[in-house]
């Protein structure tokens, strides 16, 4: 048993600032991988159509990020590093409309309480970068400094100090991959923008502006990927469902090749790898897993994303409909030749609202007893 503290220890205090930062940095990043997903965000939620991503030891020892977006304003430099201060979202109401990746301010404030983080920024209206240097969320120095428009932030010696975080980071192997895995998921999200990624100094992936996600998945993945994609583009009950997943020649020991995104982000939705391998029901064998790039556009005031620091997960109002939203789109794209044969061809697409309706009433009609198509 130990013994009691001190009387002094036993009063009560409020926490300085400073440490109630450095104990919420845990909540919003968990390791290098988490601050190269905020860092990335931010730089989405500024235009960015460039990105560069550079680490050194697993991210531990060095994150950079380069972007060529809509920078900073020299006036905002010093608020980037404040809890809760954002340019994203002004009152409660913003929430209900938001399509911004950020909105919390939280994570520049929690990378720079536990590392040493360097901010350099220019917006297209001023000719020189203004730059800001920061230790355990303290800045120490500010300057000005020729560069081009965009923002580049530097995080060195992450959890430097919090010392029992760095001891939860995996091996800078495992880190790596983490970091690969994240960057995979960002760059299916947004084939449009160009993607670079350096580690240890040596370049790394290279994902030049794609045109569409197929484009995309073929750069990150093997060329036979593509030739088993089958389009999905489903609507249902003003949720939509569309990209692409595997036919049933193709498919993975592992859920590894399925990627959720819920009005942009890379998300976790409840069950849904779950509901995406009943779709294919038998024509996938036990323990053999699709691939699918699925992407769900809900109505944001339908959403809520802000059910975790870290908007790993999200919660859909409309949880219910979920089953027969993926059904509806996957069954007739995985089933063209079922019995009554199926009035559309297999690589046709719904983009259409009146055509996603003549698939739902006649999968409606194949399957009376499905849960939520009352
Ligand atoms: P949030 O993204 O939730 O607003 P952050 O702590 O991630 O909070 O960022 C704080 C603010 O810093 C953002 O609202 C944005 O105005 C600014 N910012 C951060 N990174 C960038 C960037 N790469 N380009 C432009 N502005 C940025
Ligand atoms: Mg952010």
């Amino acid at each position: 048993m130990s013994s009691s503290p001190p009387q002094e220890l036993r009063r009560i205090q409020a926490l300085s600032t400073l440490l109630i930062d450095k104990i919420a940095a845990g909540e919003v990043i968990e390791a290098p991988f988490s601050v190269i997903k905020e860092l990335v965000e931010n730089s989405l939620d500024a235009g960015a159509q460039n990105m560069q991503v550079e680490t050194e030891g697993g991210g531990m020892e060095r994150i950079s990020i380069e972007d060529d977006g809509h920078g900073i304003h020299p006036d905002d430099l010093r608020l980037c590093l404040q809890r809760h201060a954002t340019s994203k979202i002004r009152e409660l109401d913003d929430l209900e409309k938001l399509y911004s990746f950020g909105f919390r301010g939280e994570a520049l404030a929690a990378i720079g309480a536990v590392s040493r983080l360097t901010i350099r920024s220019r917006q297209a209206s001023s000719p020189v970068a203004h730059c800001m240097e920061s230790r355990g969320g303290r800045i120490v120095t500010t300057n000005v400094v020729a560069a081009p428009v965009g923002t580049a932030i530097a995080v060195n010696e992450l959890f430097y100090a919090t010392p029992a975080r760095r001891k939860f980071v995996k091996s800078e192997r495992s880190e790596n991959m983490r970091i690969t895995g994240e960057l995979r998921k960002l760059a299916l999200a947004h084939p449009s923008v160009s993607w670079r990624y350096i580690r240890d100094a040596k370049p790394r992936l290279h994902w030049t502006r794609a045109t569409s996600l197929q484009e995309r998945i073929g750069q990150i993945f093997q060329p036979q990927l593509l030739d088993h994609l089958l389009a999905v583009d489903f609507e249902y009950q003003g949720m939509r469902l569309h990209g692409f997943i595997s036919d049933e020649d193709y498919y993975r020991a592992n859920r590894e090749g399925q990627y959720s995104f819920v009005n942009g982000r890379s998300v976790e939705i409840q069950n849904f790898g779950w509901l995406v391998k009943k779709a294919y029901g038998e024509l996938l064998a036990p323990g053999s897993h699709p691939w699918s790039f699925l992407f769900l556009e809900v109505d944001p005031a339908r959403l809520d994303v802000n059910v975790h620091p870290r908007k790993l997960e999200v919660r859909l109002l409309d949880h219910s409909q979920l089953y027969s939203l993926v059904q509806g789109a996957l069954d007739p794209v995985l089933r063209p030749r079922m019995p009554l044969s199926m009035p559309w061809s297999r690589s046709r697409t719904f983009t259409d609202r009146q055509q996603s309706m003549d698939v739902l009433s006649h999968f409606k009609s194949q399957h009376p007893r499905m849960p939520g198509l009352e």
